[in-house]
């Protein structure tokens, strides 16, 4: 049974409870990060403390936690579960008042914060990167504010069924003729020694490993372009692929039904995978 974290105790997670009235249970009014462990290390911690911080400021919640004590958690929990490659989730909510109102309820109402962890031996040598994965697109249904890492995640969660339906592994969210990103990833293509993927903005996240691969890239003398594209150029493209802190940078062989380039995961993708694990192993905590 894992270990988990529950406002400043660690508990069996079967212990771990959360009231009825949670702001995060009933109006979805949380945000969350998923930070990868690799080698019983964390990559990129100070990415996602730093969105975090910037999601509970845009949706004027406090912080119960500070950087340094969120580390020790993190750490904490990789130790009691014995993890050396998967996950820990971590989701702060608006607490739970005593009753349920749309109105926020008063400042010092305590928060809720919560993280565990998902074991996932085999994170890195997942199979699938050699195979690649199938995407469908569907229209983008979520709402506006997709920079925010809520926990209103209904729609990535139909979308992820809609391509199972459909005999595919995800879904590219599309809005107003361009791709936004994966149901739970950002989107890229490739065209010759060009990496083409959405600006930033409030229609996708933020994604911590989009930050880094594209750094990679640039240092890597690929060319970088930030723009919107079609899934009519994505399936004209070389090459595609998505990147999430969980599953890294991850070819795409195949949009609606038509096979992206040779059909065969690429060797810029392959090539960005393999640096991203090494780059990002090298500096984990
Ligand atoms: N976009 C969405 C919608 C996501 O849910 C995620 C992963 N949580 C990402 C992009 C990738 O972000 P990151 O690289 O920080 O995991």
């Amino acid at each position: 049974m894992r270990t988990v974290y529950l406002n400043g105790d660690y508990l069996p997670e079967t212990e771990a409870k959360v009231s009825i009235f949670d702001r995060g249970f009933l109006m979805a009014d949380g945000v969350y990060e998923v930070t990868t462990v690799l080698d019983g290390k964390l990559i990129d911690f100070d990415g996602h403390a730093v969105r975090l911080q910037r999601s509970l400021s845009e949706l004027g919640m406090g912080n119960p936690i500070s950087k340094d004590d969120l580390l020790e958690v993190h750490r904490e929990l990789i130790r009691a579960n014995g993890i050396e490659q998967g996950m820990i989730y971590l989701q702060i909510t608006r607490g739970a008042p005593d009753d349920r109102d749309f109105a926020y309820p008063p400042e010092d109402t305590p928060q809720t914060i919560v993280l565990f962890t998902q074991n996932k031996p085999t994170l890195a040598d997942n199979p699938v990167a050699k195979q690649g994965i199938k995407v469908i697109s569907i229209d983008d249904q979520r709402w506006a504010r997709r920079d925010i890492k809520t926990v209103q995640l209904l729609y990535p969660s139909m979308g992820k069924m809609m391509a199972k339906a459909a005999g595919c592994d995800d879904a590219w969210m599309v809005e107003d003729g361009a791709v936004t990103e994966g149901t739970s990833n950002n989107a890229y293509i490739v065209k010759g020694n060009t990496i083409i993927t959405r600006n930033l903005g409030n229609e996708i996240l933020h994604g911590i490993t989009r930050a880094a691969v594209l750094r990679f890239a640039r240092e890597a003398q690929m060319n970088v372009e930030e723009r919107s594209f079609t899934i009519a150029e994505a399936q004209a493209a070389d090459e595609a692929f998505i990147t999430s802190a969980s599953t890294f940078v991850m070819p795409v062989v195949e949009i609606d039904g038509a096979a992206v380039g040779t059909g065969k995961v690429g060797a810029i993708a392959t090539r960005l995978r393999e640096i991203y694990l090494d780059e990002s192993r090298k500096v984990a905590i």
